[in-house]
């Protein structure tokens, strides 16, 4: 229910003279979202959590003030989820947005008279002219975290009377400043990793097993020394018959003085962690992780790449992701059989190229749990049926039949009943004919993992024999 006697300001008959503007808003302000009215100053106007003593209630949104007519632009892109004529508003739309995070959240743009191409289920692009301002002189812009509805199922609700209940609205300032639209790619700084005191110039130097190299001299005044990255251990000198491992000095860029040296690590850390690695069935992974670089700053706004390969040889792509303000990604993928997947870093500029190590997953079937006749006679053959889902790509497969008999009070196991499941192209049936002498019995159908799968049981079904 809403009730109308809580708008805050007199509403006038409205004849809605708008027509329709591809027109948008000048800039984007922070995290690059438009603001509804062009600016984010807001003069005074109530603000999230105000409240208010004429209706004893506190206001979940922010007011913002513009004359009447003004332009009301879309924060983002998105879709029109409600568009309704009042709702206590004199017109108000309902938007789903996304951050560049890829989290969704809900805007409510009241007091507004709708543009056109604002019905249910209309896209909007960012900074286009949703509507314009009604009598109320301001945009009531309220937000609402996620892709569900409210508790209380009011997509429209603006104030609460009960001080303990918000129904999950949120400050909307602080909501988009926190949560940009766009990520522009920003990478850390290349990270010194290494920075050691020498004698004199040091000319050959690099990285190799997690020590550093460095050589000063030459000919036969030359001397080749070492030391621990790890920490600041003692310098050794090495050999001059002792052969210098070979130096990755693609990977570490130094930064030589008179008596020291830099290195500077060029390799990014990425890392991937599967939600599951047997997920149901047509169910999605999410694959996540960070981008950091080998002092743990964060890629910010770097595009990555989700890659799967059957062989881990050839890869190809299957979805992207970028990372977030904490360096962190998320990117969901259906797998339809076993695979490796791996995520690959794409925008390196003063870094290398990185990629995760690979992970693999491998969904499981869903077996229907076996059907047996409700009667069964001793020593006579019967039919198990069930099915099995999905149908399998390279044809029948076996299943086994795991039945076990109740002996003294304990489940003990009968040899196992091997069938195959037939392939029907949409459903597939796994069938058996066991004989069995009388008894108490439980049987389940099991589908072993194999190149395709992983493996799967079935729920148990009890029955009798007589
Ligand atoms: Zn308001």
């Amino acid at each position: 229910m809403f009730a109308r006697l809580t708008i805050a300001c007199a509403l006038a008959a409205v004849a809605c003279a708008f027509t329709p503007s591809a027109a948008h808003a000048v800039s984007p302000g922070s995290g690059r979202w438009y603001w509804p009215v062009g600016t984010e100053n807001f003069q005074g106007w109530d603000g999230y959590w105000v409240y208010r003593a004429s209706n004893h209630s506190w206001h979940m949104a922010q007011d913002m003030p513009a004359p009447v007519g003004h332009d009301v632009y879309a924060v983002g892109d998105g879709t029109i989820l409600e568009s309704g004529a009042d709702h206590g508003y004199g017109g108000v739309l309902v938007v789903l947005h996304k951050t560049a995070e890829g989290k969704y959240f809900k805007a409510v743009y009241g007091h507004i008279w709708r543009g056109s191409h604002t019905a249910v289920g209309d896209k909007v692009t960012a900074g286009q002219v949703i509507g314009r301002v009604n009598e109320c002189r301001h945009v009531h812009f309220g937000i609402h975290p996620g892709k569900a509805y409210p508790p209380d199922n009011n997509p429209y609700r603006g104030h609460t009377y009960i001080k303990s209940k918000t129904y999950g609205w949120v400050d909307p300032v602080k909501y988009l400043r926190a949560n940009p639209r766009i990520l522009d790619y920003a990478a850390p700084a290349l990270p010194v990793v290494a920075s050691v005191e020498t004698m004199d110039t040091a000319t050959v130097l690099g990285v190799a097993d997690g020590e550093v190299y460095w050589t000063i001299g030459a000919d036969d005044a030359k001397a080749t020394f070492a030391r621990s990255l790890a920490d600041d251990g003692e310098t050794r000198e090495l050999g001059a018959d002792s052969a210098l491992p070979s130096l990755d000095a693609t990977r570490f860029v130094p930064a030589v003085a008179a008596n020291s040296f830099t290195l500077a690590d060029r390799l990014p850390l990425l890392t991937l962690k599967a939600s599951s690695s047997s997920p149901l069935w047509g169910h999605a992974v999410t694959f996540s992780g960070t981008l950091k670089n080998a002092v743990g700053a964060v890629f910010v706004g770097a595009t990555l790449v989700l890659e799967t390969s059957p062989d881990g040889l050839s890869w190809s792509k299957v979805g992207s992701a970028k990372t977030g303000l904490a360096g962190a990604y998320s990117v969901g993928y259906v797998p339809a059989k076993r695979i490796s997947v791996r995520v690959r870093f794409v925008a390196p500029e003063t870094y290398l190229p990185a990629e995760s190590r690979p992970t693999t997953v491998a969904p499981r079937p869903a077996i229907a749990a076996p059907v047996v006749p409700s009667t069964v006679r001793e020593e006579r053959r019967f039919t198990v049926v069930g099915t099995v889902t999905p149908h399998h790509t390279a044809g029948p497969s076996p299943i086994m039949l795991h039945v076990q008999r109740r002996v003294s009070g304990t489940w003990r196991d009968y040899p196992l009943v091997t069938t195959t499941y037939r392939d029907s192209g949409s459903a597939s049936l796994y069938r058996g004919s066991p004989t069995l002498p009388e008894g108490t019995w439980r049987i389940r159908a099991e589908a072993p993992r194999d190149d395709l799968h992983a493996g799967k049981n079935s729920a148990w079904t009890g029955f009798k024999v007589r």
